[in-house]
């Protein structure tokens, strides 16, 4: 919608800025926060178009990712057609990302192309870019400041939702996530996609295939804490969450869900490939050269995420395949449903087939 030149005049005040500050902070959720941060902007200075993109390593390299837009100007509005862009194919971008400066362009007489890095503890986490008319000092001095104190708010963010001795997402995070997760995870969804929408962060391929969650669990670990000492066992809670950031993909999910226990919610793929995943990282925990340790082996039960289940139950089911890995000789990776058909464990009125309907 646009914006008119009265409410900018009222908002570009120290009050109107705090305020816009203040409505930022109040944001805890992602996508909602970078939302607001380029609506906040495109209310105290002119813009045509503001963009915000967060950066993930992908295959191509770092990739920028839409996650926030605003249009003003009815000729750009249908302008946008890239959701994901390789960092390496926009030279402007690439140049931002190395260079940590913004950089503008004049596009024609009258307009102007920013890009400016968002800078968080690891680098650079995210690009904000803006079409304008105009390109005044005083615009750039404003939209560097939000940058800062959306940059330091991201920061306390990560901070109170990770874990201090892993980093992995902490299970406050875990909490007050699950019931997103699981709704979000319909395949329904995915036709929402498209340009200038907000949720971009979901893979262009598999649009149909569902996510799954993973409990694992560290076999005898009390054992290693005992023969070797706290410091030995945190080092192998600190290298075991190492192991799965390597082989998770970054789109799965990592969360550290209490003392020695693990949550994965396996982005969107087939059943046999979460199975063979979850697999990989079992053998790779088994082969692992612990220091002094030496060998550590984790058992997993796994489900499958389904929109009409509440998360208890879930995490209930995974729960179940995990005691049946433990009771049946530990170091495996156990499927509830399968668990279930084959008779092994009893189902709760449930079966795959009955997830159809
Ligand atoms: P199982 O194979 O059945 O899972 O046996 P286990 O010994 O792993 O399970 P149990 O639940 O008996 O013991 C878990 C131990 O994990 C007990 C607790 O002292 C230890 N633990 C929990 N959190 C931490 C932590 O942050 N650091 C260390 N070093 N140990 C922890
Ligand atoms: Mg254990
Ligand atoms: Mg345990």
């Amino acid at each position: 919608m646009p914006r008119s030149a009265q409410s900018t005049s009222q908002q570009n005040t120290p009050t109107g800025v705090l305020l816009s500050v203040a409505t930022i902070m109040g944001q805890r959720e992602r996508d909602l926060l970078a939302q607001t941060l380029v609506s906040t902007l495109t209310e105290l200075i002119h813009i045509n178009r503001i963009t915000m993109y967060r950066i993930l390593p992908s295959d191509q390299g770092e990739e920028a990712i839409l996650v926030a837009e605003t249009c003003n100007h009815p000729d750009d509005a249908l302008t946008h057609s890239r959701v994901n862009i390789t960092i390496s194919s926009r030279a402007d971008f690439n140049l931002v990302f190395t260079s940590r400066d913004e950089h503008v362009q004049k596009l024609d007489k009258k307009t102007f192309l920013s890009v400016y890095p968002i800078v968080g503890k690891r680098g650079v986490v995210g690009l904000l870019e803006i079409i304008s008319d105009a390109h005044s000092d005083i615009d750039r001095r404003l939209i560097l400041a939000f940058l800062k104190v959306y940059s330091n708010y991201l920061t306390i963010l990560d901070e109170s939702e990770t874990d201090t001795l892993t980093g992995l997402l902490n299970r406050r995070t875990f909490d007050n996530n699950i019931e997103k997760i699981v709704a979000e995870h319909s395949p329904s969804d995915d036709a929402k996609v498209g340009p200038c929408t907000q949720h971009p962060l979901r893979r262009k391929d598999a649009p149909e295939l569902p996510h799954w969650l993973a409990i694992i669990d560290i076999d005898h670990f009390k054992r290693i804490n005992d023969k070797f000492g706290h410091l030995y066992g945190d080092e192998v809670l600190l290298l075991l969450s190492r192991n799965m950031q390597r082989i998770f993909r970054q789109h799965d999910k990592l969360f550290r869900f209490g003392g020695e226990e693990f949550v994965v919610v396996l982005d969107r793929t087939s059943r046999a490939n979460a199975k063979t995943v979850l697999d990989r990282f079992r053998t790779a925990i088994e082969k692992y050269p612990f220091p002094q340790v030496d060998k550590v082996t984790v058992s997993i039960g796994f489900v499958r995420l389904d929109k009409a289940d509440v998360p208890s139950a879930i995490i209930g089911r995974a729960d179940q395949a995990l005691y049946y890995a433990k009771h049946n000789g530990r170091n495996q990776v156990c499927f509830y449903n399968d668990l279930v058909t084959e008779g092994k464990i009893a189902g709760e009125h449930y079966s795959e087939d009955m997830q159809l309907f």
